[in-house]
């Protein structure tokens, strides 16, 4: 019996293993799209962060063709330990500076640094698991939804699964299945709301607990109550642990508490500063602001119903 069980508890760490860098990759190519290579440098030191989490754009020039910049010049600081938004027009390259972050592709001037360090010349695999995401689409496994969301940390006890998903506003909702967390999803199981999905990759991100925070338009599918109650929930989370983190959204009511908002426009920054300041300037941002307050306030779409507790 003994005989029999090592290798088979080895196996199991092996497909453990396997599965986690199975989503890592679909993360990335749902990230990434165009598959790249990158180079690591030789006997590349893995990222130190030894100051708080530090992100820098200097100068950065980028485009995925030659023909066709998306990032000009690109100067921005991403404050250690601040909660930070990203918004501009469609295609003005929200994403993009989460695809050169996580080093898919290799800026063609300029540098970027994390606790000052070339993100060139670290280790790759260091830098991608010092970050974490909720991008736009989530890709879950055929497998329950306890899995779903302990592959964000393979470690994780059945307590600590369950308080993720309740801090991402999803326990009520699971705990209403008849399966519970038990529950087959993905392709063969049951099909579940753009929303849900939304949600099991934030409990996802609260159990693997990264430095450096990412959220691209992660709340989107929710309906305005739930969205609230779960982006209370991030934030008490972030300032807790004074994690670095990065909102790019559309919907400006989600990010008008950040310490800094950034506007990008034509590859470059048009604007930044507190909503407060972004506000008071009469530019892109105020403009937004009135565009969507007004929406806001015509559709009356405060006290939407969400998932309570
Ligand atoms: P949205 O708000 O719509 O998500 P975004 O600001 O995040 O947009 P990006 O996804 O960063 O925009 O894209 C910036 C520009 O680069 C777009 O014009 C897009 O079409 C283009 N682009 C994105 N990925 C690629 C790629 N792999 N190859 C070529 N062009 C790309």
């Amino acid at each position: 019996v003994f005989q029999l069980s090592v290798p088979l508890n080895f196996l199991g760490s092996v497909y453990r293993e396997l599965r986690q860098s199975l989503l890592d990759m679909e993360t990335l190519f749902n990230l990434q799209k165009v598959n790249v290579a990158i180079k690591e440098k030789p006997n590349a030191p893995p990222l130190l962060l030894n100051k708080g989490g530090e992100i820098k754009f200097e100068n950065v020039s980028f485009g995925y063709r030659p023909d066709r910049p998306i990032l000009q010049n690109l100067n921005l600081t991403i404050p250690a330990g601040k909660k930070v938004a990203i918004v501009g027009p469609s295609g003005c390259g929200k994403s993009t500076i989460l695809r050169l972050l996580f080093r898919f592709y290799d800026v063609q001037d300029g540098r970027i640094t994390i606790d000052g360090q070339d993100i060139r010349d670290v280790q790759v695999e260091s830098l991608r698991k010092a970050i974490g995401v909720v991008p736009q689409d989530t890709p879950l496994f055929n497998d329950t939804i306890e899995h779903n969301i302990r592959y964000g940390n393979i470690n994780a006890s059945t307590a600590e699964v369950e308080t993720a998903a309740r801090r991402a506003r999803i326990s009520t909702t699971i705990e209403s299945l008849p399966d519970g967390y038990k529950t087959m999803v993905g392709e063969r199981g049951m099909m579940i709301s753009g929303g849900e999905k939304q949600r099991l990759a934030v409990s996802r991100l609260i159990l693997k607990d990264p430095p450096l925070l990412f959220f691209d338009e992660a709340t989107s599918a929710l309906d305005t109550h739930t969205e609230q109650t779960l982006l209370q929930n991030i934030n008490s989370i972030i300032r807790e642990k004074a994690r670095t983190s990065v909102f790019v959204a559309h919907r400006l009511r989600t990010i008008y508490d950040s310490d800094v908002i950034i506007v990008l426009k034509d590859g470059k920054v048009a604007e930044q500063g507190t909503h407060e300041k972004l506000v008071d300037r009469d530019g892109i941002y105020s403009e937004l602001w009135s565009t969507q307050e007004m929406l806001f306030t015509e559709d009356g779409v405060e006290g939407g119903k969400g998932e309570g507790g």
